[in-house]
């Protein structure tokens, strides 16, 4: 297992048992800043919310907003607005930083709000669909 650190802070990770329900999720927490890491999937086990996990599972953009490097894997990692919180998502390992009550904050959006999105993002998804060949992004995001 690897060390991880803050991407904030530089501190150790610690783990952190959450319960959603019949789940049980380790995540990592930082002690200094209450920030959270999750691996691929944990968040969506602990909001049930599934527009969510799309937007945090894509594999696009390279210009990243976000300085942060992903405690998971050491790559750069991506800044998303979703629902009006700004979250980091690693592009490499789907993992996701969540700064001090972020968690919260997405726990409270409906997915119908996630799928309200803002033109910018829209254009980049087009542009992201335009590239990928069979099944669009837009139908894998959108298609329930
Ligand atoms: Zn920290
Ligand atoms: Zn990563």
């Amino acid at each position: 297992m690897m060390k991880r650190d803050c991407p904030h802070c530089f501190e150790r990770l610690e783990k952190k048992s959450l319960k959603k329900g019949l789940w049980s999720v380790d995540t990592d927490v930082c002690r200094s800043c209450n920030g959270l890491y999750l691996d691929k999937g944990e968040l969506l086990k602990l909001t049930s919310n599934r527009p969510l996990h799309n937007i945090t599972t894509k594999y696009l953009g390279v210009d990243s907003d976000s300085k942060l490097l992903c405690p998971g894997c050491g790559s750069i990692m991506d800044m998303e607005s979703v629902g009006g919180v700004e979250i980091d998502v690693c592009l490499q390992c789907n993992g996701v930083w969540l700064d001090s009550d972020e968690l919260e904050q997405l726990k409270e959006l409906d997915s119908d709000d996630i799928e309200k999105l803002s033109p910018e993002k829209m254009a980049e998804l087009y542009d992201a669909n335009k590239a990928v060949p069979t099944s669009g992004i837009l139908s894998w995001l959108f298609g329930r």
